[in-house]
């Protein structure tokens, strides 16, 4: 069932119908087979850029569609009901381009924003390294700028990124100077530079229209008006970058949790035994309870996060509560909409198998749970 939605202007509301329909019509036919073939849906990326949907919260001015977090975070809830992937891709996309339009100078945001927002761009976000996941600030990949300071030399290799080999522009970080997090500076590469390579895709567990791999820096050369900000910017550029994208983790991550709900329910008023409906048992119908429960608190809990933002207050805090309670809100009602189908939750015939899978992967990326509870922590025990 669509969740229930109060949007904060007539053209919010018309943008969840126009998101909806986009979908049902483009989305949905597509979805089972081009999971099952691990292919990533280039062309459904053009029909949402087409559509302004990858670039929804970004200003009009800069080529945005020039919405509220609270707006644009439930657009990419409505896409993850029906496609966890490409609602993934969209918060990615997101990603690589805010430090263009957060940090860049106007000649940049001229040069390349216009094509990151133009719905035709898809970008990739290289920030995790094989051996530097959650303690990103011990990264090794390395850029090293040219005697005339005119470019830089990139060497090294990136792990896990989304879109590895299908996107247009790769949103980097890498190492200036041998002074830890603080060493560490933002490029935008463009894919066909060379000296860039892409590895194999990894062999995951779900999200397989999700093409993730490594990003191979070997003497890449890229002109020096393609840093963003000055060295040793990096990390800061990271952290506030991950801040807003945790937020697209949470809302997806809340769609995927709305969609194994529906399915649930709907099950459970058709299939029957004993005689009546399975629905029809308090046991059954109390988890089906604590599902729409958990769905309608995660959605609460991302939308005060993004209305905090959107106010310009701080939020950071309530980024990571809203990662955290999203994703694990995810992964529990996935698991019992596996348990309400019983044997037939199992198959793939139903999707919630599916769903069941994706869940485990938003309690890990963009920072695992674990990490969360670090900075949640911070700011409690804070002066
Ligand atoms: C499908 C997928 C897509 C991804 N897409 C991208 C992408 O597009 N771009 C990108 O840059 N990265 C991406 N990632 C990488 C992702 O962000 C990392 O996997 C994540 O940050 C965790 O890093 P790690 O896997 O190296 O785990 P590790 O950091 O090695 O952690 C392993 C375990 O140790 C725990 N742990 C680590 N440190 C602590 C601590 N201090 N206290 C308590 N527990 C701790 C973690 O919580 C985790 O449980 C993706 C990952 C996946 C699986």
């Amino acid at each position: 069932m669509p969740a229930t939605r109060l949007m904060p202007t007539e053209d919010a509301a018309d943008l969840i119908e126009l998101t909806r329909e986009i979908c049902r019509k483009d989305l949905a036919p597509k979805v089972d087979d081009m999971e099952r073939a691990h292919e990533l849906p280039r062309d459904v990326f053009r029909t949402l850029g087409r559509a302004g949907l990858l670039s929804l919260p970004y200003p009009e001015e800069l080529g945005g569609g020039g919405q509220p977090y609270e707006v644009y975070l439930q657009v990419v809830e409505e896409i993850a009901t029906v496609w966890m992937s490409v609602a993934v891709g969209v918060s990615v996309h997101s990603l690589t381009a805010f430090p263009v339009a957060t940090f860049g100078t106007t000649e940049q945001q001229e040069a390349l924003l216009t094509g990151m927002l133009s719905g035709e761009q898809l970008g990739a976000y290289c920030l995790s390294e094989p051996l530097a996941g959650s303690d990103i600030a011990s990264m090794t990949t390395r850029a090293t700028r040219s005697d005339d300071g005119s470019s830089y030399t990139l060497k090294g290799t990136k792990a896990w990124t989304s879109h590895a080999g299908h996107a247009d522009f790769y949103t980097t970080f890498a190492r200036t100077a041998d002074t830890g997090g603080k060493g560490l500076s933002t490029f935008i590469v463009p894919a066909d530079t060379e000296g860039m390579t892409f590895g194999v895709p990894e062999r995951k567990m779900g999200l397989h229209s999700d093409t993730v791999g490594e990003v191979l820096f070997d003497g890449a050369r890229v002109d020096a008006s393609r840093r963003i900000g000055e060295e040793g910017q990096g990390m800061m550029m990271a952290l506030t970058a991950l801040d807003s994208g945790r937020l697209g983790i949470a809302a997806a991550a809340t769609g995927l949790a709305q969609a194994a709900l529906d399915v649930a329910a709907g099950y459970a008023k058709e299939r029957e035994q004993f005689g009546r409906p399975i629905g029809t048992n308090q046991g059954l119908a109390f988890i089906l309870a604590d599902m729409e429960a958990a769905v309608t608190s995660a959605r609460a809990t991302y939308l005060h996060a993004a209305r905090l933002k959107d106010a310009g207050r701080t939020f950071s805090k309530e980024a990571a509560v809203a990662k955290m309670i999203c994703t694990d809100a995810a992964m529990k009602v996935t698991t019992d909409a596996v348990q309400v189908l019983g044997g037939a939750g199992y198959t793939q015939d139903f999707p919630v198998e599916r769903y069941f899978r994706e869940a485990k992967v938003t309690q890990i990326f963009e920072g695992t749970n674990q990490i969360q509870r670090i900075v949640i922590s911070r700011h409690v025990l804070a002066d």
